[in-house]
């Protein structure tokens, strides 16, 4: 069936929600789980104080394409929402799959799984509906940390971006492996990942500020023979964004977090404005406006498609941020 799908039967965005469990930690501390969700919509109970001092409740409900419990599986995340735009990037669409929210809601659990499904399904097509028609695919892996770019699949090297005039974006040097297996590619995004930034101060805190870019890209020949050069047909695009809470980073003590603060609240502000001009067909996409939309531009323009995964913690300490990543998805939306 999958076979058979239509670009024009794909929704151009689709936002969903996950939530994780309560961790060790929180039921330790005896959280509350202040998150109650339903097929696509979820209620945040906000405890907040009157003057007096006395708590009440305030209850947000927000709707969304589909919303992911706790106790959903990542097989389950993929099927609702990278597996229905697998088909279509051999119809000349480019694709791009967000995981955003605070650190330690699940953008990373939840992303790591998807580009090994996605790369199991598209070899399968290429193996099956498309045999001996001379696909190829093709695999990189990298980030944008204080607004540069480094190779997650040579050492970090640094890299610098060039447009080429025909709206295409092209990132100088930046390696590219042809993969015809999915064991290479599990290989290649483990290495990726040890890679991350990780500094001096522990891998989780440095690895959420920056934003990690791993993208499949399918290409074929003219003739689709192997002679020739393969061009681009489609390109699947999966990101772990930067910790959204790391954007108010700006007012730190420190000036390099400070920096780096600013740049992640300018991306994300950007990234937003993007994702809305798309939905909205608006000639003007203000990808201009920060390294990482300057990076998806061909991802904006042209047929494409966005899934944003909004992830969120459930606990009551998390309440602020929760909220803010909601309103933000909502906004995408
Ligand atoms: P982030 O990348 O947003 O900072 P992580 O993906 O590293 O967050 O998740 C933080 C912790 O919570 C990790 O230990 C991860 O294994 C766990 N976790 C996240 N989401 C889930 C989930 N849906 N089910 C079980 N554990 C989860
Ligand atoms: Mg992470």
């Amino acid at each position: 069936a999958a076979d058979n799908v239509k670009a024009s039967n794909v929704a151009k965005i689709k936002v969903v929600v996950r939530k994780r469990p309560l961790n060790k930690k929180e039921l330790a501390k005896n959280e509350e789980d202040i998150i109650d969700t339903y097929s696509n919509s979820l209620v945040v109970h906000e405890t907040k104080l009157k003057v007096d001092l006395t708590e009440y409740v305030e209850k947000h409900e927000f709707v969304f394409d589909a919303v992911l419990n706790e106790e959903v599986s990542n097989d389950e995340v993929y099927r609702e929402t990278v597996e229905p735009i697998v088909p279509i990037i051999f119809q000349r669409t480019k694709a791009t799959c967000f995981a955003y929210g605070q650190t330690g809601s699940g953008k990373t659990f939840t992303m790591k799984p998807l580009p090994l499904k996605a790369v199991r399904d598209i070899l399968r097509l290429m193996h099956h509906t498309y045999r001996n028609q001379g696909f190829q695919l093709f695999v990189s892996f990298f980030e944008i940390y204080g607004g540069k770019l480094f190779d997650l699949l040579s050492d970090r090297k640094k890299l610098c971006m060039r447009e080429d005039g025909k709206q295409q974006v092209c990132i100088v040097g930046l390696q590219e492996y042809r993969v015809s297996d999915v064991e290479t590619v599990k290989e290649l995004i483990e290495k990726g990942n040890a890679t991350r930034s990780t500094g001096t101060t522990g891998a989780n805190e440095e690895s959420s500020r920056s934003h990690a870019i791993l993208q499949l890209t399918i290409k074929r020949s003219a003739d689709g023979s192997e002679s020739k050069p393969a061009r681009v047909v489609g390109k699947l695009s999966f990101i772990d964004l930067a910790g959204s809470e790391r954007g108010a980073d700006t007012t730190d003590n420190d000036k390099q977090t400070r920096m780096e603060g600013a740049e992640i609240n300018k991306s994300l502000l950007a990234l937003k404005e993007c994702i809305r001009a798309l939905d909205n067909d608006q000639g003007h996409i203000p990808f201009r406006g920060s390294k990482l939309t300057e990076v998806l531009r061909d991802s904006f323009v042209g047929n494409s498609r966005t899934v944003m995964i909004s992830c969120i913690s459930p606990n009551a300490g998390s309440c602020e941020h929760t909220l803010n990543t909601l309103r933000y998805a909502d906004r995408v939306k």
